[in-house]
């Protein structure tokens, strides 16, 4: 590194010992590199002047600036309640400022009947505005101050520093240590070859640097971010990247090169239906996953509904077909059972053993799964998460499912494949699709197969809103279904598993609907997490038997459930569900050949991304554009998965999931680079080694073995 960047950040001017301590300690600043490598945030556009009135809620907790008159202050409060109101107006209006500490510091900055600049986040309240510790500036002050470009930078800062170094004195300090780059050449020297910046027209890193803190236009400014986001996203897929290459490279996978017996009969005699394109495909590529030697990583991405449990059927036959144990995991007990039932049914007459494990497996079934496991004669054991546990032991366990992959956390994955000394095939399957960008990260060295084929004859789900006022005319469209034969479920939320109170909407829900739709015409199940196992799957197998009308249910029903005579969803106050919460609920119906409907019941008033939300369900069905959509309202850091891998990587400007096309294009950069060198070891790659590893923060997540 040059000796610039790598010099105590005290010895730029305007910081000093005093504040070089707390740069330090507060957000790990210590040389003008590191200074220099935190990047604003957010930018003002300091040439523009608004008016009190222009400001509207579009722009509340944003930075603005404004040029306004002092005219009046006032106290309020005693003690640590004290504050201080400062009066001001434009032309146009007036407003009022507010400081609850720093008092005798602001006071004394403060002259009324003066002009000043301000700058800060409004908060509107009945069209009155209000601004808490604004920036103040008098006018002849600020004018006269010449500054670098029209933007200045915001850099992120903790309630200590930004004490002692304000936004402006901040804006100072970085461009003092800019001067000390300038003058070294050798300081960001580039870490790109040419030929790699022209093709994918970047700027370089030290006009990118310089503009990042002192953008000269918004198009400067833009090149800027784009040119360092280029080196994050880089940096994350060379990573990556290289475990993928490194697993190929690895010949351990187990063989399963025979098509047998038992898949041949299956395939032949037994399918309850032809499958769809999709499925065959999906198999098509697991199997030659299978026969390549190495050990196989697969994502299934399929949208609910899709079939993927006959995928994981069948290539579990596959393994047992080449003499090993398959198992499958389900993230709730009911799922598990579900799984058990149909593929006992799927098997019938075939030779081979099934077992199951839960948690609330009794003992016989316990010991049946634990032995039949160990010493090899149960060929396929499903299961929760009991399959973890140390007490499970496999003779050969050749191939691993996870269903709802993302209702795991990553140890608990882990553990499964640590089980054998060689690792098992692995496939995960999921129905909360992921968009493309971040499957492309999160799981950049796995294999993707999609199910982008509903089977035939589905019809697409209609979905409707309504509010309360709405609810006779919701009853009476439930009666005429159930009065067709159909089954209705009726969801109510959650809140915490753990508090008896969550379940009140639900058993109101209950007695409402009990007193509405009266015995002997209907039958209510009920089905919650806090219930008995045993009396979670009666009321489960009496809805799938046709034995109720109705389930109340909470989300415990949001995963997997297949019961095809079920036309309707209904989901109350929908506003507190997410996105793809409200998603998989509505794949419970639309399972059968029958006009399927949803029903999201909400207040009347709604928050602006809850509306969003709702309006969102009702205009589609396509999981893969409700994912993205989502992704847009709640960005990137809630979507499953982004935690771990974001931990991973320390990236400033780049956003995972948003940031598409720079992903794309360093990707195939990383995969040419590595194909010629995958150490990145000739001279000529040394500084993109520097580029990887500067992004790396942590090693022990392998996403090669995670899923
Ligand atoms: P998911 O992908 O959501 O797990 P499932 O595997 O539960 O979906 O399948 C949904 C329903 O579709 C099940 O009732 C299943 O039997 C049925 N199914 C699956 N594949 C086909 C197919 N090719 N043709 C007709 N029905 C199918
Ligand atoms: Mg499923």
């Amino acid at each position: 590194m040059s000796e610039v960047l790598s010099r105590d950040v005290k010895f730029v001017g305007g910081v000093g010992e005093a504040r070089a301590r707390l740069l330090l300690r507060e957000v790990g600043v210590r040389t003008v590199g590191d200074l220099l490598m935190r990047f604003p945030y957010r930018y003002i556009d300091r040439t523009r002047v608004l008016r009190i009135d222009e400001v509207d809620e579009s722009m509340e907790s944003n930075y603005v600036q404004l040029r306004c008159r002092f005219v009046g202050k006032s106290y309020t409060g005693e003690g640590a309640k004290r504050r201080f109101t400062v009066e001001v107006n434009d032309i146009s209006g007036s407003a009022e400022l507010l400081w609850f500490h720093g008092i005798k510091w602001i006071e004394k900055r403060v002259e009324i009947g003066r002009e000043y600049m301000i700058f800060g986040r409004p908060s509107l309240f009945r069209g009155r505005m209000s601004m808490v510790h604004p920036e103040i500036e008098p006018v002849e002050q600020a004018l006269s101050r010449k500054s670098e470009s029209g933007f200045q930078g915001i850099y992120s800062s903790t309630e200590k520093l930004s004490q002692a170094i304000g936004t402006k004195s901040m804006h100072t300090i970085v461009h003092n240590a800019w001067q000390l780059v300038a003058a070294d050449p050798k300081a960001f020297a580039d870490p790109l070859p040419e030929d790699m910046r022209k093709r994918n027209g970047l700027i370089s890193l030290r006009e990118a640097i310089y503009n990042i803190h002192f953008p000269q236009s918004a198009d400067k400014l833009r090149a800027a971010q784009y040119r360092l986001k280029y080196d994050e996203l880089l940096g994350v897929q060379l990573t990556i990247q290289a475990r993928r290459t490194a697993r190929h490279h690895r010949a351990n996978g187990f063989l399963f090169p025979r098509v047998g017996h038992l898949f041949n009969t299956f395939y032949r005699e037994k399918l309850p239906f032809a499958l769809t394109g999709a499925q065959q495909r999906v198999i098509k590529e697991i199997r030659s996953d299978m026969i390549s030697g190495r050990q196989m990583n697969r994502l299934l991405q399929g949208d609910v509904g899709s079939g993927k449990t006959m995928v994981a059927f069948m290539s579990m036959l596959l393994a047992v077909d080449n003499g090993f144990q398959a198992c499958i995991m389900a993230p709730t007990e009911i799922l598990a059972r579900q799984h058990y039932a149909s593929m006992c049914r799927f098997a019938e007459g075939l030779d081979i053993r099934i077992a199951i494990l839960t948690g609330s497996s009794k003992t016989k079934e316990r010991r049946a799964a634990l032995e039949g496991s160990l010493s090899g004669e149960v060929d396929i054991l499903i299961g929760t998460h009991a399959l973890i546990e140390d007490g499970v032991q496999f003779a050969n366990l050749g191939y691993v499912v996870i269903d709802e992959q993302h209702r795991f956390g990553v140890e608990q994955r882990a553990k499964l494949w640590t089980k054998n000394a060689q690792p098992p095939h692995i496939l995960v399957m999921t129905a909360t699709p992921i968009p493309r960008t971040l499957a492309m990260t999160l799981y950049g060295d796995l294999e993707v197969s999609v199910i982008d084929e509903l089977p035939p004859g589905r019809q697409p789900i209609r979905t409707y809103r309504y509010t309360d006022s709405a609810r006779l005319k919701m009853f009476g469209f439930l009666r005429s279904e159930i009065a067709k034969g159909r089954q209705v479920y009726v969801v109510y939320p959650l809140i915490k598993e753990s508090e008896a109170l969550d379940y009140k909407d639900l058993y109101d829900g209950f007695e409402s609907m009990s007193r509405d739709f009266p015995l002997p015409h209907y039958r209510i199940a009920v089905c919650h997490g806090k219930m008995r196992p045993e009396d979670k799957d009666a009321a489960m197998a009496q809805f799938k038997s046709g034995g109720a009308d109705i389930l109340i249910a909470t989300s415990v029903i949001e995963v997997g459930v297949d019961v095809p005579n079920a036309t309707v969803m209904v989901i109350e106050s929908a506003e507190r569900f997410g996105l793809s919460q409200l998603h998989q609920l509505r794949g419970r119906v639309g399972r059968g050949g029958e006009q399927s409907y949803c029903i999201l019941m909400s207040g009347d008033k709604l928050s602006k991304e809850g509306r969003a939300r709702l309006d969102a369900m009702c205009e589609t069905n396509d999981g893969f554009r409700l994912s993205e959509l989502d992704l847009k309202l709640r960005g990137a850091g809630d979507i499953h998965g982004t935690q771990q891998s974001g931990d991973a990587f320390d990236l400033r400007l780049a956003n995972l999931a948003t940031d598409t096309q720079i992903m794309e294009l360093t990707r195939n950069e990383a995969l040419r680079i590595l194909d010629a060198d995958p150490q990145l070891s000739a001279p000529e790659h040394r500084s993109l080694q520097e580029l990887r590893d500067r992004h790396r923060r942590r090693e022990h997540i392998d996403f090669s073995e995670i899923s």
